[in-house]
C-alpha cells in the first residue's frame, strides 16, 4: 500500500535529519577559523531541528508513535550515513564537499516525499515537505556557492602557516 511506503520514507527522512543534526554540531565545533561558515551551519542546525519535529508531526498523522522513532537515530540510509561520517576533523574543504552532497541528497529526498505524499492524498504532509525542501534548496545552493571561496581561503591560511 502507498501509505506504508510513505511512512517508511518519512522515517528515513527523520533518521536523515538526526544524522544531519549530529554532523552539523560536529562541524560547527571545528570551524572557529571560519566564523561565517560556522554561523550558517548553526542557522541550518536550527532549521534541521525544526525539520525533525515537523517530520514527527507528519508521522503522527500516519499513526506512527514517537516511541517507534526512538531507535531510528543514526540508521539513515547507508549513502547518507557515509556522507555524514566522511565529515572528519582535519579537512575543511573535504567537509564542505561532503556537506554539499548531503544537502543535495536532502533536496532529492524531499522532492520524492512531496510526490509520495500527494499520491497518498496527504496534502498537509506534502506542504510540510515543501517548506523543508525550500530550506534544503537554500542550503544546497549556499554550499555550492561556498565551495570555491572556502577552498581559496583554506589555501591562503595554510600558506600563512608555512
Ligand atoms: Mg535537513
Ligand atoms: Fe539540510
Amino acid at each position: 500500500m502507498h501509505r506504508e511506503h510513505l511512512t517508511r520514507w518519512l522515517k528515513d527522512a527523520y533518521s536523515m535529519e538526526q544524522s544531519s543534526i549530529g554532523s552539523l554540531e560536529r562541524q560547527a565545533d571545528n570551524l572557529d577559523q571560519y566564523p561565517e561558515v560556522r554561523q550558517k551551519l548553526l542557522q541550518h542546525l536550527e532549521d534541521t531541528r525544526w525539520q525533525a519535529e515537523q517530520l514527527k508531526t507528519c508521522l503522527d498523522r500516519l499513526d506512527v508513535k514517537p516511541s517507534a522513532l526512538k531507535n531510528l537515530t543514526g540508521k539513515a540510509a547507508a549513502v547518507v550515513d557515509n556522507i555524514a561520517m566522511a565529515l572528519t576533523k582535519e579537512d575543511v574543504v573535504k567537509n564542505g564537499l561532503a556537506g554539499a552532497a548531503f544537502e543535495q541528497f536532502e533536496v532529492a529526498a524531499y522532492r520524492s516525499l512531496i510526490a509520495a505524499a500527494r499520491a497518498c492524498a496527504e496534502p498537509e504532509i506534502a506542504d510540510t515537505c515543501e517548506r523543508i525542501l525550500q530550506q534544503e534548496e537554500e542550503m544546497a545552493a549556499w554550499a555550492e556557492r561556498e565551495i570555491a571561496p572556502l577552498t581559496v581561503e583554506f589555501l591562503n591560511r595554510s600558506e600563512e602557516r608555512h
